[in-house]
Formats: structure tokens, C-alpha cells, sequence
């Protein structure tokens, strides 16, 4: 069987149209029971395409889908991932569930971030069975629940399977294969004043003057150290003073001040270091002035949720080469090894599952989670040839084996 074959049983049409069918269904945060229909859709059209299916239940109603052909156990396993949810349309321009056509695009939330990648994936796997070939290793497909969240789908894979020997996650990456990001962890530090009359300040501590001091600090001293972090790929560690709130009322002395952080780190960091260095410069303001007090912590601590650390894969892993390969036989340009500005679930299945991932999928970034968000039709067509040459290259075919 030649690839041509195999992929010419999907028409571009047909990955257009069920791209479209996914975008009809909302499934943004804040719905109730958010993936669950559109999770249906997708468990029927497995079942129509004769591939095992079935559900996972991370959270009530809310499934993850797995769908495998499963090859004759001779070859490696590859898993395509992808997530079910979408953020909220916000106010979007667009009708954000037509999942309309125009001018060489398909609008509509989550048409680029990722119900596109989603319907590569579905029609890689049904090009796959409809050409009837005979997989040597496992192809598994992975729709999982609340990535912009809190990644319930993918701890559930990790902690319950099915594992693989590599994994694609298909965020938005141009079909540019992301080999790395950095780790994502939100911190809070509290600032803890005293309170009193605006009239009599000296009787008080004022959090939020202290909370001026440990900005100045941060940005001053720790933030010009990250220059020598910097990853080859990644990049350097990223810190953003995202929120503040202190006080209750101009004329009392504010009694505390949170200011809540967005952390981002290369693999040449780590977690637990990012905290000390915190608490460091707490340590440090300390010193110089009794009245100084806050504390760090991570903004979900107490949950069970897994850290969120930086995603790499050594580039001479064997799928690297695979979807290269891939890329250059559908692709208009020469494939780009990238890091991905953004985190993303192929880090779960990397550091806390043992699969090497990657990051690669149709659609760009900057057209996620925008007010007309799309995808070029463009992006979709080479998605779905990307993701079954790659299937077909990494898992192998029983006919090629001796
Ligand atoms: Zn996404």
C-alpha cells in the first residue's frame, strides 16, 4: 500500500465539514456538562468508521475519548492528542459556532485552538482504517477535557493510561513541530500589613507600600539574572506581575496586598527553585525592616493538580525525524523545529507519563482564542497528511516487517 492511497480515502471536503460539525458544538468553559456532546460526536464517528472507542471519566459527565487501531504488536505506539474544550467566545466578532468558510478560512471558537487538529487527527485515523492497513505498533487517539483549565483529561491518561511510545499534541503550532516550551506555574505572595486609620499612619504597616518595595526587588535583582538561564530553544524564565489587589478603602491603612505572578521556566530552572528564590527575597526585605512580612505559595496549592513543568524532547528522538520526514512530503516548506510560546498538556504526558512529546498542529497561535478566531483550510489539509504519514512512518506497517 502506497501513502498515496492511504490518503486519498478522505477528501479535503470532509475534513472541512467535520471541523465544521466540531465547532457547531460548543464545549467552552462554564457549560454544564462542558465536552460531553461534543465527546458524543466523536465516540459516534469512530463507531462509524468501525474503530475501537470508548469513554474515560476524569469528572461527571465530563469524558475523555479513546480511540485505538490497534496494530499487530510488532511496532511502536503513537498517541495523538488533543483537547475537547475551548475557552468561553468572549466576544467574539464572528458567530462563534458556525464553523463557516470564507476566503480560505474556517471561523468559529476553537476552529484554530483545537477542533481543527481534532478533525486531522479523526480523519488520520479513518484514512487509516478505510485503506485497510495494517498497523505494526498501536495509533491512539486522545480527546481529552479542560486543558484551559486544569487538565483533568491528560492527569487521567497519565495516571490510568493508555500510555505510547511517543505522543503528538496538536495545539496550534503552523505545523511547526514544537520540541519544547516552559513550564507554567501561577504563585501568589501575600503581603501582610497592619492596618489602621489613614489619619494616623504611622500606627500601621502599609502592605501595599511593603508590596512596592518587593516588585522593585524582583525586577531589580531577579529578573536581570534570568539572562544567564536562557535555553538554546526555550528560551529565558518569563515572570509576569499579573494581578494585585490590597487594601479595602483609601482612607485605612492597607493590612494586606496580594499580587498574584505567572511564571514561566525553562528546563535549566526548577519549581522548587523558583519558590526558594522567593522566599530569599522575602528573607532579604525582611532583614533590613522587622515591619516586612509576606508569604509565597502556589496559587493551586492544596489541589492535587501536577506541576506544570517545561516540555522537551531530545530532537534526535525518533518522532522528530518521523514528522519531519512527514512534513517534507506534505508540506510547502522546510519543517521548523520551534519552542511553543505557550504550555500545553504534551508536558503531563512527557514529565509525568514517560511519552515523549511534541507539539504540532494545524493553525496559528496568534488566531487562539481571538475575537475571529480561524484556521486556513490550508493548515487543516496538511494537518491530516502530516498526522497519517507520521502514524504510518512511526508505527510501521506489518507488511514492511521481516
Ligand atoms: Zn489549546
Amino acid at each position: 500500500m502506497n501513502f498515496n492511497e492511504v490518503l486519498d480515502t478522505v477528501t479535503n471536503n470532509e475534513i472541512y465539514e467535520l471541523t465544521t460539525n466540531l465547532v457547531n458544538i460548543p464545549s467552552y468553559t462554564g457549560l454544564i456538562n462542558q465536552e460531553l456532546a461534543v465527546a458524543r460526536y466523536i465516540k459516534d464517528y469512530f463507531e462509524t468508521e468501525n474503530i475501537e472507542v470508548f469513554f474515560q471519566d476524569p469528572l461527571p459527565n465530563r469524558p475523555n475519548v479513546i480511540a485505538i487501531i490497534r496494530g499487530c504488536g510488532r511496532g511502536k505506539s503513537l498517541m495523538l492528542s488533543g483537547h475537547l474544550d475551548t475557552v468561553p467566545p468572549y466576544n467574539m466578532t464572528e458567530d462563534p459556532f458556525s464553523g463557516k468558510i470564507e476566503g480560505g478560512k474556517l471561523y468559529g471558537r476553537g476552529s484554530c485552538d483545537m477542533k481543527g487538529a481534532l478533525a486531522c487527527m479523526m480523519t488520520a485515523m479513518a484514512a487509516l482504517r478505510r485503506s485497510g492497513t495494517r498497523l505494526a505498533g498501536d495509533l491512539i487517539f486522545a480527546g481529552v477535557i479542560n486543558e484551559e483549565q486544569q487538565s483533568e483529561g491528560t492527569e487521567y491518561i497519565v495516571r490510568n493510561g493508555p500510555g505510547a511510545n511517543a505522543a503528538i499534541v496538536g495545539e496550534p503550532t503552523g505545523m511547526d513541530i514544537a520540541a519544547g516550551h516552559r513550564g507554567l506555574e501561577w504563585i501568589d505572595i501575600t503581603v501582610i500589613g497592619k492596618t489602621t486609620h489613614g489619619g494616623t499612619p504611622t500606627e500601621g504597616v502599609n502592605a501595599i507600600s511593603k508590596a512596592a518595595e518587593l516588585i522593585y526587588k524582583i525586577e531589580t535583582e531577579l529578573i536581570p539574572k534570568f539572562k544567564e538561564r536562557r535555553h538554546p530553544l526555550i528560551g529565558e524564565p518569563l515572570l509576569n506581575f499579573g494581578v494585585i489587589k490590597g487594601g479595602d478603602q483609601p482612607s485605612s491603612v492597607a493590612g494586606f496586598c496580594r499580587i498574584s505572578i505567572d511564571r514561566r521556566w525553562p528546563p535549566l530552572e526548577t519549581f522548587s527553585g523558583i519558590m526558594e528564590e522567593l522566599e530569599e527575597i522575602i528573607a532579604e526585605l525582611r532583614s533590613e525592616d522587622p515591619n516586612f512580612r509576606a508569604e509565597v505559595k502556589r496559587y493551586f496549592e492544596g489541589s492535587d493538580m501536577m506541576l506544570h513543568k517545561p516540555l522537551e524532547i531530545d530532537l534526535n528522538h525518533p518522532l522528530v525525524e518521523t514528522l519531519q520526514k512527514a512534513l517534507r512530503i506534505t508540506g510547502q516548506k522546510e519543517p521548523q523545529i520551534v519552542s511553543f510560546p505557550a504550555w500545553t498538556d504534551a508536558s503531563l504526558l512527557s514529565n509525568y507519563a514517560g511519552i515523549p512529546s511534541v507539539v504540532c498542529g494545524p493553525g496559528f497561535l496568534k488566531h487562539a482564542h481571538t475575537e475571529n478566531e480561524h484556521v486556513h483550510l490550508s493548515q487543516l489539509e496538511e494537518g491530516y497528511r502530516a498526522y497519517t504519514l507520521a502514524a504510518l512512518d512511526f508505527c510501521g506497517m506489518e507488511e514492511n516487517i521481516d
